[in-house]
């Protein structure tokens, strides 16, 4: 029992930390009204910042997408996993993103996860020991995971500090530079200063691959993301976009110049060594696509947006502290492990589910509530979010 024992031990020490995780069941689909463990609730916490998790035109899609190509892809892209599905999806998408990239190619993946893995050992893979890979502190972890299976030389730099990534790609004499960020911090909400980092990409001859999983669909005119957000283009740039944030169904995909795009097929083992994603998926997002990029999705971003102002305008605190965010995550600091977790459950409590994040996945002292607004949530919701986290502050 020895072997057991060691976790079990471990556990407790989670336990007395206040780090131990626990799952909670949702018995309904992804919404902003959701019954959780048999309870109704109200939900600030998903990703689905479109409120397109649960759309009917993307059900009925992904429903005549099995009808057409069964469920099962049956084997992965390279042997005979690759739909027409799949293949049309990576047109359409290329071509969404056509606007800021050279000669715009895209590859489907199951995950963003596999993704990020994917851009970084495959990038890596051209230079073998002579690839260096510049890092943003608060990186996801898929793409610090994707750094170190690349097995480059890896150099984090501060937090949006580009002085720093300044002089370690003016020091670097690496053949193979790549700059690696989120676009949107996923536990802050706040923007790189992607612009100024892709300038200097340019300047140092270095590839700059953007994580954009919380700006595609959310950020920019027609829900290109960060790059339209800001007006980029460049031949430097990966850009990493999911599909089961925004765009409410599942996977993701780099777009990026052909020549990469190519590359990757050839040489980045998560995109290789593993089963295509059911056809039925690529099916639905493209329906998910038509809204991104047309009229519903506009107004479901301008929607989004006055979400965000009536909370960051509405909320009344003292202790605690909002970080200063635009995006769909606003993210409230409380510091202790402990007291985010009463925070979290006395919301729980009241019909509010908000979730508590602790460290390791935020600095520690930086314990948090990370509240996600959907433009699925109505005026009243956020009203009704709000006057619960006032109260709660006071007591
Ligand atoms: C969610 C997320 C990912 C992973 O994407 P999945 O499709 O969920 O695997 C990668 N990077 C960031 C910043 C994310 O928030």
């Amino acid at each position: 029992m020895i072997l057991l024992d060691q976790l079990d031990a471990g556990l407790e020490q989670l336990n007395a930390k206040s780090l131990r995780r626990r799952r909670r069941t949702a018995d309904s689909a992804c919404a902003p009204r959701v019954t959780v463990d048999g309870n109704p609730m109200l939900a600030f916490c998903s990703n689905d910042y479109l409120g397109l998790a649960a759309h009917p035109n993307i059900i009925a899609a992904l429903q005549q997408g099995a009808s057409l190509y069964g469920v099962g892809s049956g084997a992965s892209h390279l042997i005979s996993g690759h739909s027409r599905a799949h293949a049309i999806l990576e047109e359409r998408l290329a071509d969404f993103m056509a606007p800021h990239l050279e000669s715009a190619r895209a590859l489907y993946f199951c995950t963003g996860y596999m993704a990020n893995l994917a851009v970084l050992s495959g990038l890596a893979a051209i230079a073998a020991n002579e690839a260096e890979i510049f890092s943003e502190s608060l990186n996801h972890a898929s793409l610090i995971d994707g750094a170190k299976l690349s097995r480059a030389r890896v150099q984090v730099y501060p937090h949006a500090d580009l002085i720093a990534l300044q002089a370690m790609l003016e020091a670097s004499t690496a053949a193979t530079k790549i700059v690696v960020t989120d676009s949107v911090f996923s536990m802050d909400g706040e923007l790189a200063p992607i612009p100024a980092i892709l300038a200097l990409c340019e300047k140092y001859h270095a590839w700059l691959v953007i994580d954009d999983a919380h700006g595609f669909g959310a950020l920019g005119e027609h829900g290109r993301g960060v790059l339209e957000h800001f007006h980029l283009r460049s031949a430097n740039l990966v850009y990493m976009g999911t599909l089961g944030k925004a765009a409410g169904v599942g996977g993701a995909f780099v777009a990026a110049h052909a020549s990469v795009i190519d590359w990757l097929v050839q040489k980045a083992r998560p995109y290789i060594y593993t089963t295509a994603a059911p056809p039925a998926l690529a099916h639905a997002l493209l329906t998910s696509l038509d809204i991104i990029g047309g009229a519903e999705g506009h107004a479901r971003r301008v929607h989004l947006q006055q979400l965000i102002a009536q909370l960051r305008g509405d909320l009344r605190l003292q202790r605690w502290k909002l970080m200063p965010s635009d995006t769909a995550i606003q993210p409230i600091i409380i510091g202790d492990n402990a007291e985010s977790m009463r925070a979290a459950a006395s919301l729980y409590e009241q019909g509010i589910w908000v979730p508590a994040i602790r460290p390791p996945t935020v600095a520690d002292g930086t314990a948090r509530l990370r509240i996600t607004l959907s433009a699925a949530h109505t005026h009243d919701d956020v009203a009704c979010l709000l006057d619960a986290v006032n109260q709660l502050e006071l007591n």
